[in-house]
């Protein structure tokens, strides 16, 4: 009976003897698993030989037997004799049932040959690259079949009986034929053996049992050959690509984990010619306009091959090429290259066979991986797909170090620009100083400020603005020295940190430099423009400087240089370090006072002239010091406004005002108003009028009660930016605008028309002169009539005289203040004169 079966356990084909033996249709055997018909008692005994048959490593040979049932219930005895090939079980069956009850050596003979051949037919029949010997224990051939054994000379099967299992052999080395011999001996004694040699370029595989008589007694042995030369390759191949995948999931785990991109590349280096077997590897980088190339990393390589050096794409042949092409390249014999020519370095270095894969950057190619060896050496398929694999994985590192330094980029320049921003001037100002500091060089820093860079934005818009800081910036650029730092702090504000100057000759000479970088005409989409700047320089002097005590020191001497008249530079000098110094103390000073709640709010009625009844109040601020004593406005308004801190300053006299004007009004029972003075800086805050609403409504306050008093420098301000949207949006919110001070600015009441005000304060100045001063009397005069006549309010302040009470209220003035009627003072002191009828 023959037969085949699949690992899985159920027969796969059957000949049609086993229907006479067994009485079950072939179809029934093939339906159930092989061991479900084995008598219970040998069905472990049949399971571990089948085992042994499975388990990798064994002889896939094997002969057992057991009893087998039939179709009526009963047992038969069975041996069965299997060989495994791949996932394919062949065996011979045979019925043993009636041998188990008598038996002569003759007919046993006969059946042992019967069932070899049979075997072997089976076996050749399905394999052909297997042949099948059957050996007596003289090692002579009963049974020879098979591909192999037909390449032999003896043409004949006929011609094999007999002979010596040594005789086939013919060309096989002595060594072999050795094992051979000791293996079937062995075999014939009882044991299993299974080896393979290499013979004529081709790898067989032997797997020898034995064959055993009734008695146990071992007659013969069955040898296996087959030819296994594919499966080998298949193997090795198998194997390297193995090898492969686990290099490339190293350099790939690598360049999970670290972000040092000369290291990666280092590494894929040494890991491909560790990998391939090759002599060196090279990182060729392509530098930035595609010309040159430079070798930053490689592996195998002479000592001193690698560096920054860059040479021209031209000499570099085999990289350009493969760059062009985009394509793996393999130069099997370097000098009878024909696609491109061969670099002179390369064939001095003795390369002759070389693989270069390209390394492709998303936007463009960064450069080659290239592996060479100094012998003639094949690239197979899949080592240039390793060679690839490792080129994508630098790639993507590549790719992942250009995003993390455009980031970084972008963390530290200005996105108009380009330019360093304020974080990277602090950094370089921290490094100049530490240079100073070692070396005793001299440390310089200016500050360049566009005069009137405001009005272009103004009249212009905000991209002619861009134009001109775009055209400004590479003029400064140009007009320093490469180791300066030419940065943009925000606005028309440059900074240039100069690491080494020749002292203060040297810094104004740059100033100077600079100034007429920026004076030459400028020709913008709009025409020709003019610019002047206002310099402020400053020498770090002392190991106390700090990148931001030289900032603020620079930017003091750069407002002084605006003060008189811009256009011009200022050296920070000792007069301003003294005023600098005083306002750096406020301002610590401020700070806590804010926190501390030092500062309070008092109060000036304002009258009103028709009825000479307080019709409202302005708030002013006053800081009660506790060892300075009452310091007036004038002393830290300017320090807050210049370090920002007006902003929380302001909301906190506006929360007080609005309260306690609240309470007036809930007391004296009328809608008492309340005037609060707020700065540009406040001003230019797009939140500030919804902070204002806010605090409106929390205190309480009645609508329309709130006036809000700015200055018409706040209004003309060609530095800051316009404040129009913020005021339009407060009106909105019902508060009253007033204009403070005028007449001290250059403003004309119809330049005024553009703002949305409803209140004109004349300036105290004015007020002072009408006595004595007929000039004055007609400004205030004519300027009464103009407000009215544009639908303004007006108010007289610093009234300190009946005179000028009287002369402002026959010239038509609405609302009037002084000293005359009321001083500033603290809340409950100026209670009783607003309650007074
Ligand atoms: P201002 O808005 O012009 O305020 C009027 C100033 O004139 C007050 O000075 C006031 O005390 C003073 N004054 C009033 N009547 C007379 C008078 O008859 N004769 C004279 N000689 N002076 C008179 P003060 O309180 O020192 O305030 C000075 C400036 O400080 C204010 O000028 C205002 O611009 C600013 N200021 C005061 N409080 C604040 C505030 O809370 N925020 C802001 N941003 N500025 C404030
Ligand atoms: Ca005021
Ligand atoms: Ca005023």
């Amino acid at each position: 009976m023959l037969g085949t079966a699949s690992t899985n356990g159920y027969f796969t084909r059957l000949n049609p003897a086993w229907e006479q033996s067994l009485g079950w249709t072939r179809e029934e055997l093939m339906a159930a698993p092989f061991i479900s018909f084995v008598h219970p008692d040998d069905v472990e005994s049949t399971t571990e030989s089948a085992i042994g048959l499975a388990t990798p490593g064994s002889p896939p040979a094997i002969s057992f037997e057991n009893r087998y049932r039939t179709k009526d219930g009963a047992y038969r005895s069975i041996e069965w004799t299997t060989v495994a090939e791949a996932d394919v079980l062949y065996f011979v069956a045979t019925d043993v049932t009636e041998r188990r009850a008598a038996q002569t050596a003759d007919e046993e003979a006969e059946q042992l040959i019967h069932r070899s051949e049979a075997l072997h037919r089976t076996l050749t029949a399905n394999l052909p690259d297997t042949s099948v010997f059957l050996l007596d224990q003289d090692l002579r051939v009963l049974v020879a079949e098979g591909e192999a054994i037909r390449r032999l000379p003896w043409s004949d099967e006929d011609q094999f009986r007999g002979r010596k299992v040594t005789e086939l052999f013919g060309e096989i080395p002595d060594d072999v034929v050795q094992l051979s011999i000791d293996s079937y001996r062995a075999v014939l004694a009882g044991e299993r053996r299974a080896f393979e040699f290499l013979s004529a370029g081709m790898t067989m595989a032997v797997q020898a049992v034995p064959v055993r008589a009734d008695d146990g007694t071992v007659e013969s042995a069955l040898v296996v050959v087959r030819d296994v030369t594919e499966r080998t390759n298949a193997e090795q191949l198998i194997a390297r690509r193995a090898q492969q995948q686990k290099a490339v999931a190293e350099l790939g785990h690598f360049a999970l984990q670290s972000h040092d991109l000369p290291g990666l590349m280092a590494e894929a280096a040494s890991t491909a010619t560790a990998t391939l077997g090759v002599e060196g590897a090279v990182v060729f980088q392509l530098g930035e306009g595609g010309e040159s190339v430079s070798m930053v990393a490689g592996a195998g390589l002479p000592e001193g091959s690698l560096g920054p050096r860059r040479f021209p794409l031209s000499d570099s042949a085999e990289v350009g090429y493969t760059i062009s092409t985009g394509e793996p390249v393999i130069v099997e014999k370097m000098e009878t290259e024909a696609r491109f020519k061969p670099s002179l370095e390369v064939l001095e270095l003795g390369v002759v066979s070389s693989l270069s894969v390209p390394i492709e950057g998303r936007s463009r190619p960064f450069g080659v991986l290239n592996v060479h060896t100094y012998e003639p050496r094949p690239f197979s398929e899949d080592e240039v797909d390793f060679l690839t694999a490792i080129a994508t994985l630098v790639a993507v590192a590549v790719e992942r170090d250009r995003e993390e330094q455009a980031t970084r980029h972008a963390a530290l320049h200005d996105p108009l620009t380009g330019l360093p921003n304020r974080t990277l001037v602090l950094d370089r100002l921290g490094q100049a100083l530490a240079r100073r500091r070692r070396e005793g060089v001299e440390v310089s820093v200016l500050m360049l400020d566009l005069d009137r860079f405001k009005n272009i934005n103004d009249s212009l818009g905000h991209a002619a603005g861009d134009e001109v800081l775009l055209a400004v910036a590479p003029r400064l650029t140009d007009a320093v020295r490469p180791a300066d730092t030419v940065a943009r702090l925000g606005g028309d504000e440059f900074v240039v940190i100069c690491p080494d100057v020749d002292g203060t000759r040297g810094a104004t000479e740059i100033a100077k430099r600079l100034a007429s970088a920026v004076n030459r005409p400028l020709m913008l989409n709009s025409g020709e423009h003019f610019f002047t700047v206002s310099t402020g320089i400053t020498l770090a002097t002392s190991d106390e400087d700090s990148p931001d005590s030289l900032l603020r020191d620079v930017d003091a001497a750069m407002y002084r240089a605006k003060e008189r008249g811009r256009g011009r530079y200022e050296l920070f000098d000792d007069a301003m370090r003294t005023g600098v110094m005083a306002r750096v103390r406020t301002e610590t000073e401020l700070r806590r006072a804010l926190d501390r709640g030092e500062l309070t709010v008092w109060y000036q009625p304002v009258i009103d002239l028709e009825t000479g009844r307080p019709v409202s109040a302005e708030a002013l601020v006053r800081w009660e010091h506790p060892e300075r004593g009452l310091i007036a406005p004038m002393e830290f308004i300017p320090v807050a406004e210049e370090t920002g801190l007006i902003a929380e300053l302001g909301l906190h006299v506006l929360e007080q005002a609005c309260r306690q004007t609240a309470a007036w009004q809930r007391q004296l029972g009328r809608p008492l108003g309340v005037s609060v003075n707020v700065s540009g800086r406040q001003v230019s805050n797009p939140a500030f009028p919804t902070q204002v609403a806010e605090i409106v409504e929390r205190s309480g306050l009645r609508p329309g009660t709130l006036a809000l008093e700015i200055t018409e420098t706040v209004l003309m301000d060609d530095e800051a930016d316009s404040p129009t949207t913020v005021l339009g949006a407060l009106h909105e919110h019902g508060v009253t605008l007033a204009l403070d001070d005028f007449g001290t600015g250059y403003s004309s009441l119809s330049r005024l028309k553009n703002f949305p005000l409803d209140v004109l304060k004349i300036d105290r100045s004015f007020v002072s002169g009408v006595e004595t001063n007929a000039d004055d009397r007609a400004i205030v005069k004519a300027t009464i009539d103009m407000a009215h006549a544009v639908g303004l309010k007006v108010v007289g302040e610093g009234v300190e005289t009946t005179e000028q009470g009287d002369y402002l209220r026959a010239s038509g003035c609405d609302q009037a203040q002084g000293y005359l009627y009321a001083r500033p003072q603290p809340a409950q002191a100026i209670t009783e004169f607003l309650a007074a009828p």
